[in-house]
């Protein structure tokens, strides 16, 4: 029986799906905010999405799974003020807000693709959906739980009594005297949040609707999406930590608004990587990307198997250590799954039995990663060297696809002049902390067949 821990009810409990009769189970994710490179941080938050689908495709479930692209520009604040993200950055590197969401959202698939993280069924994006947005809040305001001001359309929290004790027990006094100092007088309690926002002639992506040129508030699209594709109440919410306090009471509030209804049964949030047991932060440049971690010959999926270190509902720390430990232990495991493919001897069928329970009972265990890899690392290492714990291996990567088959590919010690003088070209390039020449020269190497791997003994050549 696979258990969850429900952020909701504060508990870990037996999941069972809705549409018990087609065994269907209908998963919202909120997807990254494409104004920036994706960071390992978020890719902690999407590794664990992707493992959940695998454990429950495990388990014999269909999925179906909608995550969203927000595309249209949230405020720097949480609490809908500052700059819009998406046009700062547009602004920043030159570009139209268009540009930037997609030269983003291809970045961010690249790097999903590298971490083993499966297309959801659905993949939608906030600029799609701004009539079902518009919709939405037109319907929070028939049923009284919204009102308009100059500035837009705000939702009236006093009118939810649980308003921002769903999932996380605020203290409604805490948020009270939290809201911005800077009041809007004419909001009717200073934690209201806003739902569709009148745009000032200089914002760029608006919409007409029926107040004029608008925009909506960075909460409404998650409701609206979730909605059309799943219905009012569907079975598990994805997202990090820091979306508990606001985004989700928010996203919840407005569902009532709407509905009535609490829009999914399970709540399910992932802890934050930490680098070095702090915050990720620009000033410090350790906002490490999946790119930063190839740059140091660390593979993508090395990331993958790290993360499955600790169990999602506790603190990630990153350090290089760590990281490079953690690919080390990915070739070994590697090696150690080869043997077995290559072994010859009969496995007991009782043994592979046993193994075979502990790792369901492990991933069934509110999704518990680190006892499901100490069990993948024991069927590796059995003293018998047997096929069929080869194939038991390959069973359990249907959930966790480290590329355990891989073989390990033969460095090339014996290259061209041409293949040499790129070499050293992009060793004068990283020297000179020239990345991004570096990887056109990468890629270069790629087109003539090799792999370069940044090992600390140097550049290492493989065949791609
Ligand atoms: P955003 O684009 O900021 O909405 O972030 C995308 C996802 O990454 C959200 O689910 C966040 O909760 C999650 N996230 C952001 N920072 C971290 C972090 N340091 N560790 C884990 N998850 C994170
Ligand atoms: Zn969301």
């Amino acid at each position: 029986m696979l258990k969850l821990y429900n952020t909701l009810t504060k508990q870990k409990e037996e999941f069972e799906p809705m549409d018990k009769e087609n065994n269907l189970v209908k998963i919202y994710s909120c997807g990254l905010t494409v104004y920036n490179y994706a960071h390992i941080g978020n890719m902690r938050t999407y590794i664990f999405m992707d493992t959940l689908r695998r454990i429950l495709k495990y388990n014999g479930y269909k999925l179906k799974h909608v995550m969203n692209i927000t595309d249209v520009g949230h405020l720097t604040s949480d609490a809908d003020e500052g700059e819009d993200k998406m046009a700062k950055s547009a602004r920043e590197q030159h570009k139209s807000v268009y540009e930037i969401a997609k030269m983003y959202t291809e970045a961010y698939q690249k790097d999903f693709k590298k971490l083993h993280i499966e297309d959801t069924e659905y993949l939608v994006k906030a600029t799609d959906h701004i009539k079902e947005m518009e919709e939405y809040v037109k319907e929070i305001i028939k049923n009284g739980y919204a009102y308009e001001t100059s500035k837009g359309v705000y939702f009236d929290t006093s009118k939810f009594k649980d308003y921002g004790r769903m999932l996380s027990n605020n203290n409604l006094d805490e948020l009270k005297a939290g809201a911005r100092v800077d009041v809007d007088n004419e909001k009717r309690n200073p934690q209201d949040f806003a739902l569709w926002i009148k745009a000032p002639q200089e914002h760029i992506m608006k919409w007409d609707s029926f107040m004029g040129l608008c925009y909506p508030g960075w909460h409404i699209e998650c409701s609206a999406m979730s909605r059309k594709y799943l219905g009012d109440v569907f079975d598990i919410h994805t997202g990090g930590v820091d979306h508990i306090p606001i985004h989700h009471e928010n996203e919840i509030a407005q569902s009532i608004g709407a509905t009535g209804k609490v829009p999914a049964k399970t709540w399910m949030h992932v802890e934050f990587l930490l680098i070095n047991n702090g915050k990720m932060s620009k000033s410090l440049k350790n906002v490490y990307t999946i790119s930063d971690l190839e740059k140091e010959g660390i593979e993508p999926l090395a990331f993958r198997y790290f993360t499955f270190s600790a169990h999602y509902r506790t603190k990630l720390n990153f350090t290089w250590d760590a990281i490079k430990s953690a690919q080390v232990a990915l070739n070994r495991l590697r090696e150690a799954t080869k043997q077995q493919k290559n072994g010859t001897e009969k496995a007991d069928p009782k043994k592979i039995k046993e193994y075979e329970e502990r790792f369901l009972a492990a991933i069934n265990d509110d999704i518990n990663m680190p006892l499901a890899i100490a069990v993948l690392w024991d069927v590796a290492r059995e003293n018998v060297k047997s096929k069929d714990y080869y194939d038991l291996i390959m069973k359990f990567e249907k959930v966790t696809d480290l590329d355990l088959d891989r073989e390990e590919k033969e460095e090339i010690l014996e290259y061209s002049e041409e293949v040499q003088k790129i070499l050293d070209e992009r060793k004068l390039a990283r020297e000179n902390k020239d990345f991004t020449k570096s990887d056109v020269l990468r890629d270069k190497l790629k087109e003539l067949g090799y792999i370069v791997i940044d090992s600390k003994d140097g550049q290492k050549l493989k065949k791609v």
